[in-house]
């Protein structure tokens, strides 16, 4: 099944083979060819994605907000400050999770991590194309997340803060990359270009919390090939804090790269390791472990922070998340086996 639907990329890369390309040109065509596969299949795929979306992340969405109804204002600002804080390290992880296995990635021809991939070095717009698949992408994230929250018995109102950060930060990206002022218009709240992610969006760029100037100027600033010289971690950021968890962000890269052994470049380092995939996927494996360790470590030390009159988050509310994510990702898998949309280039 999986080479059937291949096929036609297997035959154009063995047709590209015989030619004289160099093999860093051979794996720009079979970029752009997985590309055009993953955008058909999952523009395909967006209306159903909406849904899921809806039941998934608005629903709870609206049960966070009304939770912090109950909150008192200096409760409200000590718990935002918090739960602020905590967003800027989880993302730096996911982030850094991410570049991590694009590197691994880009040295055994494959690509693993698609939708962060195609965004950085095929086509930037990609996640304002298909809004919805994009936003769905991360709830595997979420779902660990949200056990993680359950589990070390977080305070609700903190969670539902950190929920809400989440979800904006995660559409901040989104909003970045899209040609703004136009698109994000409709007076429907499902809508994916509802009207208010343009007005928040706008004033946390005028309240510097985001900046899509720098970010397109210096985290897009490097092609596939220099990647390991990616800088500016973050893409909402937290006045002071901010510079630690880019300092980390900046100090963990380092290691992973000298544990890697990728210093001077992935120009030399590139394509060396050809067809020992399986070695790449311990190798993410081992990074996927690490993303998670750091996860849970945060979210531990968050469930030390209590607030009175609060309790954990509800078991409705997690039960509610767990199950339709899971429904969500065993439709996303299932879809996903009988029309695969990458593959390893070689
Ligand atoms: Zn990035
Ligand atoms: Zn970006």
């Amino acid at each position: 099944m999986y080479l059937k639907k291949n096929i036609k990329i297997y035959k154009y890369i063995m047709k590209t083979a015989l030619s004289n390309k160099t093999e860093y040109e051979l794996f720009k065509d079979f970029e752009k060819l997985s590309f055009d596969k993953f955008k058909s299949h999952h523009k395909y795929y967006e209306d159903l994605m909406g849904v899921f979306y809806t039941f998934i992340y608005v629903v709870p969405l609206c049960f966070n907000i009304y939770t912090l109804f109950y909150i008192q204002l200096p409760q409200f600002i000590i718990a935002f400050i918090i739960a602020f804080m905590t967003e800027g390290f989880l993302f730096v992880n996911s982030h850094l999770y991410l570049h991590e296995t694009m590197l691994i990635d880009f040295q055994y021809k494959t690509i693993s991590s698609p939708w962060a991939y195609y965004h950085h070095y095929v086509n930037q717009m990609i996640y304002s194309q298909i809004p919805f698949s994009y936003r769905m992408s991360a709830d595997k994230a979420f779902l660990f997340l949200d056990i993680c929250c359950y589990f070390f018995n977080v305070d609700k109102y903190v969670y539902a803060l950190l929920y809400i950060l989440l979800l904006i930060e995660y559409i901040s990206h989104e909003y970045m990359h899209s040609t703004r002022k136009f698109h994000y218009i409709s007076f429907n709240p499902l809508s994916s270009k509802f009207i208010l992610i343009h007005y928040i969006m706008n004033e946390l760029q005028r309240l510097t919390l985001i900046d899509y100037i720098t970010h397109l100027k210096e985290h897009h600033r490097e092609k596939s090939k220099n990647m390991h010289l990616t800088i500016d971690w973050l893409d909402l950021k937290v006045p002071i804090v901010c510079h630690l968890q880019e300092l980390l962000g900046i100090t963990e890269f380092k290691y992973f790269k000298n544990i890697l052994k990728i210093l001077n470049g992935t120009d030399e380092a590139i394509f060396v390791a050809n067809k020992m995939n399986i070695k790449a996927k311990v190798e993410i494996f081992v990074v996927r472990c690490w993303f998670m360790l750091k996860i849970s470590l945060i979210i531990y030390l968050l469930s030390y922070v209590r607030f009175y009159n609060s309790t954990p988050i509800l078991p409705t509310l997690f039960i509610y998340n767990t199950v339709l994510r899971c429904i969500h990702l065993f439709v996303k898998y299932y879809i996903e086996y009988f029309n695969p949309f990458t593959l390893t280039a070689m």
